[in-house]
């Protein structure tokens, strides 16, 4: 379901952000937010936990500070597992609510609580329990990239990485589900394991913008590359790829292919892990036509972009942006979310053989 005040919304962020910054800070702001930064989430016994889509800066941060960069799904189980009382989420709300329903006694803090989710936007939680209310009979999915209301009205909670995994189980036991929100997600795991599903129409804006010809012009030029597409994308533009899979998925295909170049459909904040992690090949962002694009083509969520080292700096100075999920709805959220990670640590069992 697209709502049309989606473009309106990414054009308030994107003035927000020409606002915010009119000029680019210099190297010697950077170094000194940096270490104000790291003063302040050690004095508050605080840690930073970093989106993959975040900029480099920020993901540099978090690990030189001891945080964590990575996946939703890691970064929630990151958040629960760390000793730390105070929790700095950089990403997008729907990330920082889950780090809450997840450890409640916490405080959550974010740079922002404007930097939301187009799939979160649209996927209202009384449109979507009406919905859910018509299919009785179907096991409801939904995707990390939700509100808490949402979280709650499912079943099972499933990020990128596990979706498959997960419909996948559901499938075996005769089954039938409704996912929501993003239907491109849905359609490539529907395809993947031939399970009944009852797609929500929503999609992410800049995964959406990425175009099959595009991709097939750019293989053209680097006939060597290979392409990593994340499922959020059309399926034009995943049956291209040599690799379907979530961020943490996308780093681990680029380490494990063969090919010296790769061509990158997915938010362009990943590059800068893909060049740490991966530093002898050279990755290329796929290529976007942004016609009639919120984003306008930057491969880069204007959400995440929100997450800049003044807005870190001053949620941490006021203890402002604090995240508040009222706790029976953290209550009920928090059961298709524990589901996932239940799940998911026996799955690894299962591989590992491990205890
Ligand atoms: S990149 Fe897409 S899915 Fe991710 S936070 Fe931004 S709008 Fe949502």
């Amino acid at each position: 379901m697209q709502l049309g005040h989606l473009a309106a919304e990414a054009e308030l962020v994107k003035a927000f952000l020409r606002n915010r910054h009119p000029v680019e800070l210099g190297e010697a702001e950077i170094a000194d937010y940096k270490a104000r930064i790291a003063a302040l989430l050690k004095a508050q016994d605080a840690v930073l936990v970093a989106h993959y889509y975040t900029s480099p800066l920020v993901q540099a941060l978090a690990e030189e500070t001891g945080g964590f960069v990575s996946d939703s799904l890691q970064m929630a189980r990151f958040g629960h597992d760390h000793a730390a009382t105070t929790l700095v989420v950089a990403g997008v709300r729907f990330m920082g609510e889950t780090a809450k329903i997840l450890t409640p006694a916490k405080r959550v803090l974010m740079p922002t609580l404007e930097a939301t989710c187009s799939l979160d936007v649209g996927c209202p939680p009384d449109l979507f329990a009406a919905f859910c209310d018509e299919h009785p009979d179907r096991t409801v999915v939904v995707y990390a990239n939700t509100s808490a209301a949402v979280k709650a009205r499912s079943h099972w909670v499933v990020t990128s990485s596990i979706a498959l995994d997960v419909v996948e189980h559901l499938h075996e036991q005769g089954k039938k589900v409704l996912w929501a929100p993003d239907k491109y997600l849905g359609s490539w795991v529907q395809k993947q394991t031939g399970a009944d599903m009852l797609l929500w129409d929503g999609s992410c804006i800049v995964h959406e913008e990425f175009k099959a010809r595009g991709i097939e012009d750019l293989k053209r030029v680097y006939p060597d590359a290979a392409v990593l597409v994340h499922p959020e994308s059309p399926a034009p533009v995943i049956d291209l790829a040599d690799a379907v899979g979530s961020t943490t998925q996308i780093i681990d295909a680029a380490r494990r292919l063969p090919n010296p170049e790769f061509i990158v459909a997915t938010d362009q904040g990943i590059f800068y892990q893909l060049r740490k992690q991966v530093p002898d090949k050279t990755f290329i962002i796929a290529p976007t036509a942004g016609e009639g694009a919120t984003c306008r083509s930057c491969s880069h969520c204007p959400w995440m972009a929100m997450n800049d080292l003044q807005a870190l700096h001053d949620c941490l100075l006021h203890g402002s942006n604090e995240i508040h999920v009222a706790p029976e709805l953290c209550a009920r959220a928090l059961l298709p979310l524990q589901r996932m990670l239940d799940f998911s640590r026996e799955r690894k069992r299962a591989v590992t053989g491990n205890a």
